[in-house]
């Protein structure tokens, strides 16, 4: 596996496992079939309500604690959200089973942001996580952010697939030294991508699904990509993408594809503020 080093030199997998949508009941197989295929990165978060199964799949694993990157998210809190955000963090803690995690993320840029992320920089300083970062911040917040706190966030994790590529965040990004990692990089399979005829081209060409050619096409940007599955078949294809490399011409016609706009959440949508920050969790 090949890994990524983050801006604290905290080395991350640049390919890993997510468990999104992957109902508690069905998540603890899941996992432990990703982890029995090879998969070292998993990504969870208190919203999805599936911790413990991820946490109950690492236990039986038997594998080292140090060979997995385990990362969770921190769900909305409200002002002053210093003491909810250790608290939340806590209870995802004990629902893995884990004494730190290495990669704490806010899921969304609502509630306390501020408060928030200072919870977080604590939390990283007393190295209950290895490093902390954001998810679904467009540049306007991920700038604000990182000018008016001390840590930069390691990690964007935004949506990103062929259809929404997010090329001018991903430049920023970089300039900053945020590591960005796609969520929804099937865009779970909407405009029928599975079957999309330029990624079933470029797949014949190198004997490779349109699911290999996606991902492989994320690594070749240096994006970190979490591709989700419940079908073992899948896990092991969606992980063999290190064999093969899409050419400069190849990915140009990928670059063609996008439409420059979210398939799931505009985060500038009042009407999607609104519903994300009024939902709150048990915990
Ligand atoms: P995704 O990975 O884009 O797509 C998952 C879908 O693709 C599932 O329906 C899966 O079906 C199918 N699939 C997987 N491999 C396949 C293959 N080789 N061939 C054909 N179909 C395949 O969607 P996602 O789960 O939304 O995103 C990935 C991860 O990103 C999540 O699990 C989560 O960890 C993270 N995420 C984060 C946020 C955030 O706000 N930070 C939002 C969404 C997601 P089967 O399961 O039936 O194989």
């Amino acid at each position: 596996m090949q890994h990524v080093t983050l801006n604290n030199g905290v080395q991350m997998p640049v390919l890993g496992f997510g468990v999104y949508q992957i109902p508690a009941d069905k998540t603890e197989q899941a996992v432990s079939d990703a982890l029995a295929v090879g998969y070292r990165l998993l990504d969870t978060a208190a919203a999805y309500g599936n911790e413990e199964a991820v946490g109950r799949a690492i236990k039986n694993s038997g594998i080292p604690r140090k060979e997995l990157f385990v990362t969770t998210k921190l769900w909305v809190q409200d002002a002053p959200a210093q003491d909810n955000t250790r608290r939340a963090f806590e209870t995802s803690l004990t629902r893995l089973g884990l004494d730190h995690v290495d990669l704490y993320l806010m899921h969304q840029p609502y509630g306390d942001v501020y408060g928030q992320w200072r919870a977080m920089e604590s939390l990283s300083r007393e190295g209950l996580t290895r490093a902390i970062g954001v998810a679904n911040f467009y540049p306007d917040r991920l700038l604000d952010l990182i000018f008016n706190n001390e840590a930069t966030p390691a990690v964007n994790q935004i949506e990103t697939h062929p259809f929404f590529q997010r090329t001018a965040d991903h430049g920023l990004m970089r300039e900053h030294g945020v590591q960005h990692q796609a969520w929804g990089g099937f865009a779970e399979g909407r405009n029928d991508l599975f079957v999309h005829s330029v990624l079933s081209e470029i797949g014949e060409a190198h004997g490779k699904s349109v699911a290999q050619v996606v991902l492989r096409w994320l690594i070749q940007r240096h994006i970190v990509t979490i591709p989700k599955s419940v079908n073992p078949d899948r896990m092991a294809q969606n992980i063999d993408v290190f064999d093969f490399e899409l050419t400069d011409e190849q990915m140009s016609a990928i670059a063609a594809l996008d439409t420059g706009r979210t398939l799931f959440f505009d985060h500038h949508d009042p009407e999607m503020v609104a519903w994300l920050s009024k939902r709150r969790l048990d915990s």
